[in-house]
């Protein structure tokens, strides 16, 4: 289960040691990067169609390497797994904590994110969220937003008025992350508690420029984190001759 660099990773390494395995992503942008494994594009039919997919591909093993946001495959993995004999292995890497110099307000979710901004004065407000929840950020017509985005935007720029775009993939290098938040005058940035290295520097940014960020917390996902390093679950997979 992929769509994360880690995912990546794991990837890369099962094809070096010329695992028998297939990668899976969801199939959201239209410019995924290279995989070098056989890859599934695309939902699966919830947990009973995961199922059915691993019996049909004799699957032992399950990684789920997907972003820590990503709730419903997540859990329909652990189902799945359940279901069968395969072994599910879950990636999930570590959160942020917040340093000292940084400003966050944390937010449950991206409804209450929303809810919250409607309430504020803030002038231009950076979405670092993500692609597929914007159009949620839609009912804030009178604050001015730069959202980033790994694509083209659709024609309808999600539903938002007052938006302007800025097209990037991580990762991101601190000193850029400064000279764009300075070059829209941003003054809160919103973003996802992801984790990980490639969109730190939005934080570091952030606490050398005195930006408040409202932080988007985890989703509780019901199903067990084995690893929170790439480098112990590829030792791990190792043990097991996967
Ligand atoms: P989600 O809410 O957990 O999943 C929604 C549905 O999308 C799943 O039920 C499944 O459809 C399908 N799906 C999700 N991941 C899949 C995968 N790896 N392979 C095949 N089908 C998958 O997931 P999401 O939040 O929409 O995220 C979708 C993908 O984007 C994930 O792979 C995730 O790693 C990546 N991503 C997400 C975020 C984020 O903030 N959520 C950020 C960066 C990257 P069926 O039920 O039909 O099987």
């Amino acid at each position: 289960m992929g769509g994360t660099s880690e995912a990546n990773q794991i990837a890369k390494y099962l094809a070096t040691i010329g695992a028998a395995a297939i990668y899976s992503y969801a199939g959201r942008t239209l410019s995924p990067r290279e995989i070098p494994l056989p890859v599934h594009v695309g939902g699966f039919g919830g947990a009973a169609g995961l199922t059915c997919f691993l019996e049909d591909n004799n699957i032992t093993h399950l990684v789920d390497a997907t972003h820590p946001f990503a709730k419903q495959i997540s859990e329909n993995a652990a189902i799945a797994c359940k279901n069968l004999v395969t072994v599910l292995i879950r990636f999930e890497r570590k959160s942020w904590d917040e340093q000292e110099g940084d400003d966050w307000i944390l937010s449950a979710n991206i409804d209450a994110a929303v809810q919250w901004l409607g309430s504020q004065k803030f002038k231009q407000v950076f979405l670092a969220t993500g692609m597929q929840s914007l159009n949620k950020f839609a009912a804030l017509s009178e604050t001015s937003l730069v959202a980033r985005v790994v694509e083209q935007p659709p024609a309808d720029s999600f539903g938002l008025a007052n938006a302007a775009f800025e097209i990037a993939r991580g990762p991101f290098i601190v000193d850029d992350e400064i000279a764009l938040f300075e070059k829209h005058r941003i003054d809160l940035i919103v973003s996802k508690n992801s984790g990980g290295k490639g969109a730190y520097a939005k934080i570091n940014a952030a606490r050398t420029l005195g930006i408040p960020i409202l932080m988007i917390e985890r989703p509780v996902i019901n199903a067990p984190v084995d690893f929170q390093y790439v480098s112990d679950l590829l030792n791990h997979l190792e043990c097991l001759g996967v």
